[in-house]
């Protein structure tokens, strides 16, 4: 199969090729095409099998039909996983210009409420990639890449309740990656914080190395499983 055969748009399946992504990973060919038939889906993929393909490149799918800012959230455990995320849908997305946002804790709240005060904006804790973004000068699309650290409040839900004028209010599409590390008690309260921040008639994706079906109960309601691993 071809990123084409899956149904992605021309530009994605160009950008796939500028990416020297010959064809699509396994998981990228069994998600995609449930994806672009507006499914909830959890991916069963280790990192490395090509798992952020699989749902970065149906959310732009989808951008590109319907650009708006605040689209896609993406959530994931780690600050490292978050930023490698906002650089595959950058680089996915570079012909459509999309920005990406990583909010992240432990840094100055101050900081990040001017940055998403400035919308449409792309915003970012590391001042190097602040400044590398904005010299890319993105335009026009955001996206949400967000850190939540085991222990730490969510920075996301610290902006919902205290940035004026940002809101998730119209986001179409939540993504947990290595959600078997998100829907856990630590987690808890802060995920029920953005549940409820965000429209319910969103699309939902969980991926994960592991999953059970009623750890992804708690955050869908139908989903299609779909799987990397070989066999
Ligand atoms: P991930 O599992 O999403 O962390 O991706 C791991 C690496 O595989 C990243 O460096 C991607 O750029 C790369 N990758 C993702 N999809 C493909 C593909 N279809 N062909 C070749 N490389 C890919």
């Amino acid at each position: 199969k071809t990123f084409k055969d899956l149904g992605l748009s021309e530009q994605l399946v160009e950008a796939c090729e500028n990416l020297g992504w010959a064809s699509p990973s396994k998981i990228q060919a069994e998600a995609i095409p449930y994806a672009l038939e507006g499914k909830d889906l959890i991916g069963l993929a280790q990192t490395g099998s090509g798992k952020t393909g699989a749902f970065a490149l149906p959310i732009l799918h989808a951008l590109l039909e319907d650009p708006q800012p605040f689209f896609a959230c993406v959530l994931s455990p780690t600050r490292e996983l978050a930023i490698q995320i906002s650089e595959q849908f950058e680089a996915l997305g570079s012909v459509i210009g999309v920005k990406c946002a990583v909010l992240v804790g432990g840094v100055d709240m101050m900081d990040q409420q001017i940055k998403l005060g400035k919308r449409p904006h792309i915003v970012e804790i590391s001042a190097s990639i602040w400044d590398a973004c904005v010299a890319h000068n993105f335009t026009a699309r955001v996206l949400c890449v967000v850190f939540l650290q085991v222990g730490t409040p969510g920075r996301l839900v610290d902006h919902l309740t205290n940035t004026k004028g940002f809101s998730l209010q119209k986001l179409k599409y939540l993504v947990l990656d290595e959600a078997d590390r998100l829907l856990n008690e630590d987690f808890e309260k802060t995920l029920d914080e953005i549940l409820n921040a965000i429209p319910r008639d969103r699309k939902t994706y969980l991926f994960s190395a592991t999953m059970t079906k009623k750890g992804a109960e708690n955050v869908m309601v139908e989903f299609s499983l779909v799987s990397g691993e070989s066999g």
